[in-house]
């Protein structure tokens, strides 16, 4: 019997939300990315094994990893 693994990572966008910088301290739009790695059998996603999140400022345009808590925070209002 053959099997096929590999893995898969995908970005995908989600929506910002206007944040002071860690970096510039200006007060900015901030990108949000979901970083996520999937195991795939023949091709095919089957779980997904990790997911990590960016956030990266508009106005210097810095990028810092954040866990998924504080994406939480961010995405709530
Ligand atoms: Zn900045």
């Amino acid at each position: 019997m053959f099997l096929l693994f590999g893995f898969k990572t995908t970005t995908k966008e989600l929506p910002g939300r206007p944040a002071s910088c860690q970096y510039c301290h200006a007060f900015a739009h901030h990108h949000l990315e979901e970083r996520s790695t999937r195991l795939t059998v023949f091709f095919i996603p089957v779980f997904t094994t990790s997911r990590s999140y960016r956030i990266a400022c508009s106005n210097c345009g810095r990028t810092s990893s954040i866990s998924a808590r504080q994406k939480n925070t961010l995405v709530r209002r």
